[in-house]
């Protein structure tokens, strides 16, 4: 989403003459754009803006926008002078404004939520010439305990199923033929008249459209239709992003997931009975205050209930103004207690997803050329519509096209895969 959010502001800021450069040395402006899900990210801003003062000129226009400057606002102005414009969310449009303003010696917070803000005339300026990313939602209706979102993001709102067709068509026009559908609660779109289920037919019937994805989907918003339309779109990719969170119900209840243990299971069970060959990932705390062995047993027998092909695992992060912040302070769950559970946590994970993929050897499938493995030598990183990653050999003029490999090796998580040619079987004598 944060991505996405910066290709809206790069195109506004291109629209009204500004250029991109590589480096803060050369930059009349430069803008922060900021996470604050949890406490590290928001050290990691601050210290990127330490970066940024000792590298930019002192006429350079320092701005901080995003989740930390809608959470932090004036605050920001105060405790870091050289900060001249702090810009939530839903105030990307005010950018050209406040820079000039910052010219002359103003400094501003804007934070105000706006309900109707979807940036519909911006035309975002993509980092990715493969897969383009569609906000199709705003903000978040779910009350999570731990999370912040909901107030830095506001409310939930959605697009117009009308204006994400156009924009995929625009994106094809650009020669993507991947597009990644985002809102935080991503299947519980609905703009009036039409749901997530429309949304994905009307997307994944684009000409020229070969991949649709979408994340982060919420367990209790997939509805029959939704789950009919994933198996139905061919274009709809064969991989579902499931944030979990935990294994324990009695966690989930203090989580305000709004769902069970059980009711997460048949979730997963109902999207593998209807899309065969799925692959499963998902989100999971660890720590959140009053998780108890027991409960943590319990996540773990739910990771290995549902075999997930990869997790992102977080330790707990309390945020300023959240529910969570109200639980008796006995609740909180030691560091090392958190710091040995993660371990465990990952080496299951790791475990789970090293035996199924070894299973996986020999098999053959569409990949999508992404961009150039980080290792470099003429070797490729490439995506499988079930999201596995595929190191192929070869050069960067295939960056953007597909191609079948059989895959011939494996990391534990990642695969390396050969180019084959597919042909018709040869008839049997
Ligand atoms: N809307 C998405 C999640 C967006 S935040 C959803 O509901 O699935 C991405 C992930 O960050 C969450 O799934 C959660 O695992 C993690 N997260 C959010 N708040 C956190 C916190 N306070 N501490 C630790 N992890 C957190
Ligand atoms: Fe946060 Fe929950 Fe909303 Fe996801 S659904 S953004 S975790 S409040």
């Amino acid at each position: 989403m944060n991505v996405s959010d910066s290709e809206l502001m790069l195109g506004k800021l291109a629209a009204e003459g500004y250029t991109p450069v590589d480096s803060p040395e050369g930059a009349d402006v430069v803008l922060v754009n900021t996470c604050a899900i949890r406490e590290n990210a928001e050290q990691r801003v601050i210290g990127r803006l330490g970066e940024m003062r000792r590298h930019v000129g002192k006429d350079t226009i320092l701005g901080v926008t995003g989740c930390m400057a809608q959470r932090l606002g004036p605050r920001l102005l105060e405790s870091d002078t050289r900060v001249s414009l702090v810009v939530g969310p839903d105030a990307y449009r005010s950018l050209p404004h406040l820079i000039e303003a910052a010219r002359k010696g103003e400094r501003f917070a804007a934070t105000d939520f706006d309900l109707e803000e979807h940036y519909e005339d911006f035309q975002a300026r993509r980092f990715d010439g493969v897969k383009a990313w569609i906000p199709v939602q705003r903000g978040c209706d779910y009350r999570c305990t731990y999370c912040i979102v909901p107030y830095t993001r506001g409310p939930e709102r959605s697009r117009r199923l009308d204006d994400v067709v156009r924009e995929t068509r625009e994106i094809v026009e650009q020669g993507l033929t991947e597009v990644v559908l985002l809102g935080q609660t991503v299947n519980s779109y609905t703009d009036g008249t039409h749901d997530f289920a429309d949304l994905l037919r009307a997307v994944g019937a684009v000409d020229g459209i070969r991949r649709v994805r979408f994340t982060s989907p919420h367990p209790n918003d997939f509805s029959e239709r939704v789950i009919a339309a994933m198996a139905e779109v061919e274009t709809v990719c064969e991989h579902v992003h499931l944030p979990m969170q935990s294994g324990s119900s009695r966690t989930l209840k203090r989580m305000l997931r709004r769902y069970t243990r059980e009711e997460y299971l048949a979730c997963a069970a109902a999207l593998r009975a209807a899309v065969p060959r799925l692959g499963l990932t998902t989100d999971i705390i660890v720590g959140f205050p009053g998780e108890t062995d027991e409960d943590f047993e319990e996540t773990l027998s739910a990771v290995r209930e549902v075999a997930f092909d990869d997790a992102f695992l977080f330790k707990f992060s309390m945020r300023e103004g959240t529910p969570a912040t109200r639980l008796p302070a006995e609740l909180l769950v030691p560091e090392a207690v958190v710091d040995e559970r993660f371990d465990r946590l990952l080496e299951t994970v790791r475990g789970i997803a090293r035996e199924k993929n070894l299973r996986r050897l020999g098999e053959r499938m569409e990949v999508l050329i992404e961009k150039e493995a980080r290792k470099g030598g003429d070797m490729l990183q490439a995506r499988s519509r079930d999201f596995k990653t595929v190191i192929v050999p070869g050069d960067a003029t295939m960056i953007g096209t597909y191609l079948t490999v059989e895959l011939t090796g494996t990391t534990g998580s990642t695969f390396s895969g050969t180019p084959v040619s597919v042909r018709a079987p040869l008839p049997v004598a």
